[in-house]
């Protein structure tokens, strides 16, 4: 094979085709008259010059005097090697002492399913490049007010401000609702370590409580139970997309004068009752992390209905500044801005917002299809009033089945699976904030739940690939 992979330095163009089209792998490597590598020739090199007017009879050198072409030493350890694959690299020469094309090296095409990729194939580039060449990288610019109104009318809120990211956004939001040290604040004990974070950065006392066993969201009976005359703000966590009961919480937290803060992070167009989630809260919170529904990198949103709390979020946001009086400060505030290229992201995702929902309802549909045959896994349950936006593909195990050892079987055979969030309460920094026995429900699903790959760019037979691998491990346990 090495021999149909090489070609003779002094070829023409026709040569080197005839030689790739033997070898079938789309390359060639030019090599000196002594056997020393000169460089890497690929089908799209010929094609370009072809097309730019060279002639098929045109001596290769031409093409390979301007370029160096990528090689390793022979022996260099595969790690390294894989680290120099890419969209444009497939094959790497590997040379001799004396610089001949011992071998090579290619990445075999083994399936591989992560959990989630970012698709940034639709304006993204563009809107970045626009940054760029008018030099508008920093929080200042266009993109960033763009973005901030586009978001909160898609959402259904009047004012959006935006943040560095999805932790700050919550922390920024408790931080203008006056929340502090002396207050309670309750959330669900299955969530990302975000949002009990955001509460300790404020002084404030976490009040772990436990999630509906059908939603996997905060059980709004535990929330009620948990009321305190302390009690100064709850977040309800839109867990893997799904809506919390939005209605409960409301009527609730209207009779008790308590502030609602929603935790969107993983549920960008959701809906429960017809509405989007982030629209009923006093303050609402978005993450635009790298694996949610759409992203800006890192990135966060504050969505409110309410001026005076947008005008208090944005002057927080900017350090404290004054704004009647540049450089004056009234309160410590923070840097916790977006910048303009993160921006610039963000406003080409959400232009395909529908597109991503759509593409996420139909992944459910193929898995939904298929997992039904396998009797061991239930699905994210479809609620009455609450429309799920399938963040990760997320379902529960049946309690016999070992899930430590189905996640390092599917990885060993390309499938990614992620198991659910550690119960808060578990963790020793947090468990002083909520009791085991106030919260089964949570220690149960965290411990019976996984997420299985959610690519957009996969086709329904990866999907199916993806199904066959998880019953063949599942029926190897
Ligand atoms: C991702 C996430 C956050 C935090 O967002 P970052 O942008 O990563 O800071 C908060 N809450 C939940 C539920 C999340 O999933």
């Amino acid at each position: 094979m090495l021999e149909q992979m090489c070609c003779s330095s002094d070829s023409t163009i026709l040569q080197v085709l005839k030689v790739i089209d033997t070898n079938t792998r789309g390359i060639a490597f030019a090599v000196a008259e002594d056997g020393r590598f000169v460089g890497t020739l690929t089908d799209g090199d010929l094609r370009r010059a072809f097309i730019s007017g060279v002639s098929l009879d045109t001596p290769v050198s031409i093409l390979l005097g301007a370029r160096t072409s990528l090689a390793m030493p022979i022996g260099t350890p595969v790690n390294e090697l894989i680290k120099k694959i890419s969209n444009k690299i497939k094959i790497i020469p590997l040379l001799d002492e004396q610089q001949r094309v011992a071998d090579y090296f290619e990445m075999k095409a083994e399936f591989h399913a992560p959990i989630a990729t970012t698709e940034l194939n639709g304006n993204e580039m563009a809107y970045v490049m626009e940054c760029i060449s008018t030099n508008w990288i920093s929080s200042q610019g266009s993109f960033v007010k763009q973005f901030e109104d586009e978001f909160s009318t898609y959402i259904g809120t009047r004012n959006g401000v935006a943040v560095s990211n999805g932790t700050v956004a919550l922390h920024l939001a408790l931080v203008a609702l006056g929340v502090g040290s002396g207050d309670e604040v309750i959330l669900p004990d299955l969530t990302f370590v975000g949002t009990i974070n955001a509460v300790l950065y404020t002084g404030a006392t976490p009040v772990l409580v436990d999630v509906e066993e059908q939603s996997w969201c905060i059980d709004p009976s535990a929330f009620e139970r948990a009321i305190t005359p302390r009690t100064k703000a709850v977040i309800p966590v839109h867990l893997y997309g799904q809506p919390c009961d939005m209605g409960q919480i409301m009527a609730l937290a209207n009779v008790h004068n308590i502030s609602v803060i929603e935790d969107c992070a993983e549920a960008h167009g959701a809906e429960y009752s017809g509405r989007k989630v982030g629209g009923f809260g006093h303050i609402n919170c978005f993450s635009f992390f790298g694996n949610k529904i759409i992203t800006t990198g890192e990135g966060g949103i504050c969505l409110t209905d309410d001026e005076n709390l947008a005008e208090k979020m944005r002057v927080l946001r900017d350090h404290g500044m004054s704004k009647e009086r540049r450089y004056w400060h009234d309160e410590i505030g923070f840097n916790y801005r977006l910048t303009n290229l993160q921006a610039a992201i963000g406003v080409a995702q959400l232009e395909r917002i529908d597109e991503i929902l759509y593409k996420r309802e139909r992944i459910r549909e193929w898995y939904q299809d298929g997992l039904e045959k396998c009797k061991v896994l239930k699905m994210q349950e479809r609620l009455p009033l609450r429309k799920s936006v399938n963040w990760l593909f997320s379902c529960l195990l049946q309690e016999r089945i070992d899930r430590d050892e189905l996640i390092s079987k599917a990885k060993s055979k390309g499938v990614d699976i992620r198991p659910f969030f550690f119960p808060l309460h578990e963790m020793p920094i947090y468990s002083q904030y909520g009791r085991a026995e106030d919260l089964p429900v949570s220690k149960k699903l965290s411990s019976i739940g996984i997420s299985l790959p959610t690519v957009l760019s996969f086709s329904e037979e990866n999907y199916n690939t993806i199904m066959q691998i998880i019953t063949e491990v599942i029926e190897e346990l």
